[in-house]
C-alpha cells in the first residue's frame, strides 16, 4: 500500500449512447517519498485519475485512497476539509495571487488555515527551490519558471501527505521546465514528499523515480527509475 492508492477505480462520464469509461478498472499505488509520473496519449484518463485522487471529482465505483481513507466514502464537505488540510496542488497555469509577493503567495494556504509556517521548511524549500532573493517579488516581476517554483513551494510548505502536479511544465519553455522539475525532484527527495505529477512529456517524465502509463483507462504499464535527465 502507498501513501495514495487506487483500488479498481471506475469513472464514467455521461449516460447511454453518450457513455465514456473515461477509467475502467485502474488499480495503482503512489507510494511514500517517491516522484511518480502518469502519462498517456490524450484521453487516456490521466486527469481523471488525478482528480478522483485528489478529491477534486468523485469515482463512480472503486477505492481512492489517501493514506488508508476512501475519499469515496467521504461527504462534501470533508472531501473538502481533506483537499485544503492534506493535499498540495501545483497547477498548469500556477494559480498564484497577482497582488501578493512570492513569501506571501507561499505561506498562503498557512495564513487561511490559520497555521504557522515551518520556518525551517519554509528556509529549506526556498534555497532548494532557487526563490531565496525572489521573496518580496510580485508574480508579474517573476519569470514563469519562477513564478512555478513558487506554486511548488506553496503546495509543499504545508506538509500535506500528497502533492498532485497537473501539467507543471505545460505553460514553461523548455529550459525554465527542466530548471522546475530538477529542482522538484531535488526538493522532494530532500523532504520525502510524496509527489504525483500528470503530464504528456516524456522528457519532464524522466525527472521522476517511476512512470505509469495510462491506455484507454486502464493501466498499461510502468517504468521503474526512468533514465533520470541530466540536472543543469
Ligand atoms: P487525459 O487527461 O489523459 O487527456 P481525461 O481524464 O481528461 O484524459 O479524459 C478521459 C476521457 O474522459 C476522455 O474520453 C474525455 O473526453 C472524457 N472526459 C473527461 N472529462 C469529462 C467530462 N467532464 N464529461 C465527459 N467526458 C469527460
Ligand atoms: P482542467 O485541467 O480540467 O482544464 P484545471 O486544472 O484548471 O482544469 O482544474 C482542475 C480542477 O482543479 C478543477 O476541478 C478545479 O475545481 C480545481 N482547481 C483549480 N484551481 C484550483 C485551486 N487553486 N485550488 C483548488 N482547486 C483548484
Amino acid at each position: 500500500a502507498g501513501a495514495v492508492t487506487a483500488v479498481n477505480l471506475v469513472k464514467v462520464y455521461g449516460k447511454g449512447d453518450t457513455e465514456v469509461r473515461a477509467l475502467d478498472g485502474v488499480s495503482v499505488a503512489f507510494g511514500r517519498a517517491r516522484f511518480t509520473a502518469i502519462m498517456g496519449p490524450s484521453g487516456s484518463g490521466k486527469s481523471t485519475l488525478m482528480h478522483c485522487l485528489a478529491g477534486l471529482d468523485r469515482a463512480t465505483s472503486g477505492q481512492a485512497l489517501l493514506a488508508g481513507v476512501d475519499l469515496t466514502t467521504l461527504s462534501d464537505r470533508v472531501l473538502t476539509q481533506v483537499r485544503r488540510e492534506r493535499i498540495g496542488f501545483v497547477f498548469q497555469a500556477f494559480n498564484l495571487l497577482p497582488h501578493l509577493t512570492a513569501r506571501r503567495n507561499i505561506t498562503l494556504p498557512l495564513d487561511l488555515a490559520g497555521r504557522r509556517p515551518d520556518h525551517e521548511l519554509f528556509q529549506h524549500l526556498v534555497t532548494e527551490l532557487g526563490l531565496t532573493d525572489r521573496l518580496g517579488h510580485r508574480p508579474s516581476e517573476l519569470s514563469g519558471g519562477q513564478q512555478q517554483r513558487v506554486a511548488v513551494a506553496r503546495a509543499m510548505v504545508s506538509r500535506p501527505e500528497v502533492v498532485f502536479a497537473d501539467e507543471p511544465t505545460g505553460n514553461l519553455d523548455s529550459r525554465s521546465g527542466a530548471e522546475v522539475l530538477a529542482m522538484m525532484r531535488n526538493s522532494v527527495h530532500e523532504l520525502g514528499q510524496t509527489v504525483v505529477m500528470v503530464t504528456h512529456d516524456p522528457g519532464a517524465a524522466a525527472y521522476a523515480d517511476r512512470v505509469v502509463l495510462l491506455a484507454d483507462g486502464r493501466v498499461a504499464g510502468e517504468i521503474d527509475r526512468p533514465d533520470h535527465a541530466s540536472v543543469t
